[in-house]
């Protein structure tokens, strides 16, 4: 996915391409690089790629409910604060009250109302599809939607309801002009939430849904916007 009309979008394509075309690259001093630099270099690039989808995944996301929030919500819209990533080899995750977040997860904390992920969950999904990483930050960011209305419009099914409020964000972006999808985007979706009902920690069924379940409510969203999800 990239941010459409900017030059950050122009650039975070620009990076794939040279990505496409690299192999085999000579250093300043003409020789090739060693194997060893080679992946470090490529795993820089893969970090400044990744952190430039997530700045994108920010802005859009939230430029979306500034945008439509007042169209279906009384009250003012609340976006989260971001703290943004840790991990276990970096910035330490942070405390959601007395409790310290857990590694290899993503959250909203309704104490502070902020957003923060692990770094490497990030990563790791990065690594199968940008869309990983826009997926992750509209379905948090649903949650901080959540926590700042009515109890009444809060689904029982919280989470599911989080998967269908990140459907209508990047949905509702793109159809806004905001956000471009490329192909492959939706299959990368699709896998995510396989992925993430198969192999990850944070997702237990009861709590998440079932693959096929989230990918439901991400669509109900996708479909038919943040109508579709109340
Ligand atoms: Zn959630």
């Amino acid at each position: 996915m990239i941010r459409r009309l900017s030059t950050w979008g122009a650039l975070a394509a620009l990076c794939v391409a040279t990505m496409l075309a690299g192999g085999g690259v000579a250093n300043a001093s003409g020789s090739q690089s060693t194997p060893q630099s080679r992946s470090t270099s490529a795993q820089a690039r893969e970090m400044d790629d990744m952190r430039s989808d997530i700045n994108t995944a920010l802005y859009v996301v939230n430029r979306f409910w500034a945008t439509h929030w007042s169209r279906h919500f009384t009250g003012r819209y609340y976006p989260p604060n971001i703290f943004g990533g840790y991990s276990r080899s970096g910035k330490a995750a942070p405390y959601c009250g007395y409790k310290q977040l857990t590694y290899n997860n993503a959250y909203y904390c309704p104490n502070g109302h902020y957003i923060a992920w692990d770094t490497d969950l990030m990563r790791r999904g990065y690594r199968e599809g940008d869309a990983w990483v826009y997926d992750i930050i509209a379905h948090e960011w649903g949650h901080a939607v959540q926590a700042t209305l009515d109890e009444s419009l809060r689904s029982r099914a919280a989470e599911l309801q989080a998967d269908c409020l990140a459907g209508a964000a990047l949905y509702g972006a793109a159809a806004d002009g905001t956000l471009l999808f490329e192909d492959g985007d939706v299959e990368e979706i699709a896998d995510a939430y396989q992925a993430l009902g198969d192999r990850l920690p944070w997702t237990k069924p009861g709590d998440h849904g079932t693959p096929r379940q989230r990918i439901a409510a991400f669509n109900r969203g996708a479909d038919h916007g943040i109508n579709g999800c109340f």
